[in-house]
């Protein structure tokens, strides 16, 4: 059986190992990471055993990831073994592609390993949308029947207080991180509500201010929330 290999941008992979030995895979120990146990390694290369670690310390480590990989960045040191055409990033162990906080860690990675901090904020936002999308949809949360949601709301948007321009003739034409976060009175007492702090990737990557402006952004596209929240200049190298 070949390996099973994760795709990431900018052709970084990680290989997928059910060692059962894992203190023989080689690599930092992600949840280890920091600018001295860096400068102790030889390889560049990252050890991420799901095991060692709790889903509450995803966030910081993940911060902790960023921080280390821009001061490194900044010296010109990259992590991973180049091959010809792709980098080994590292090791996963322990890895359950089934499981969404495996996942989502996993996403993290990936936008940390973008070029610019725009590149990066760009696959969080598409990310986030898709991930919306896909509960909605999953879980027919609106439970659209002959076009018309539960709450009797047409199909594609609920704005009913405001004719915005970018409804089409049945469905929102545009991708706004902030619509696709709202949820009306009637599924809050579904208990339905999507909250930026459970929301990996916002959670971790953004400040106060960015998050409320990803929260309060509605009736707008991808383009005008991009330049809201991304710091000038706008393509920052990370
Ligand atoms: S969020 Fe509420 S009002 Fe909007 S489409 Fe869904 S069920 Fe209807
Ligand atoms: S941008 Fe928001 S309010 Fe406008 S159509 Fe799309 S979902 Fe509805």
């Amino acid at each position: 059986m070949g390996k099973q290999i994760v795709k990431l941008m900018n052709n970084y992979f990680f290989v997928v190992t059910d060692s059962e030995s894992p203190e023989r895979v080689e690599g930092i120990n992600i949840e280890k990471i920091s600018r001295k146990t860096i400068a102790k390694s030889e390889k560049l290369i990252l050890k991420i055993d799901f095991n060692n670690m709790k889903n509450s310390d995803y966030k910081n480590i993940l911060k902790k990831l960023f921080t280390v990989k821009k001061k490194m960045s900044r010296k010109k040191i990259t992590f991973g073994i180049k091959g010809q055409e792709n980098i080994l990033l590292g090791y996963l162990i322990n890895y359950d592609k089934n499981d969404q906080k495996h996942i989502d860690f996993i996403h993290g990675i990936n936008a940390i390993f973008h070029s610019t901090l725009y590149d990066m904020y760009s696959y969080i936002y598409d990310v986030v949308c898709g991930y919306l999308d896909y509960q909605f949809a999953a879980n027919d949360l609106c439970g659209f029947k002959d076009d018309k949601c539960v709450c009797d709301k047409k199909m594609g948007c609920c704005a009913g207080f405001k004719k915005c321009k970018y409804l089409g003739d049945e469905f929102c034409s545009i991708k706004c991180i902030s619509c696709k976060l709202f949820t009306c009175p009637h599924l809050w007492s579904e208990g339905v509500r999507f909250y930026i702090k459970d929301i990996l990737l916002l959670e971790t990557f953004f400040n106060e201010v960015q998050k409320y402006l990803i929260l309060v952004s509605v009736f707008l596209p991808k383009d005008i929330i991009m330049m809201r929240i991304l710091p000038v200049p706008w393509n920052i190298k990370i």
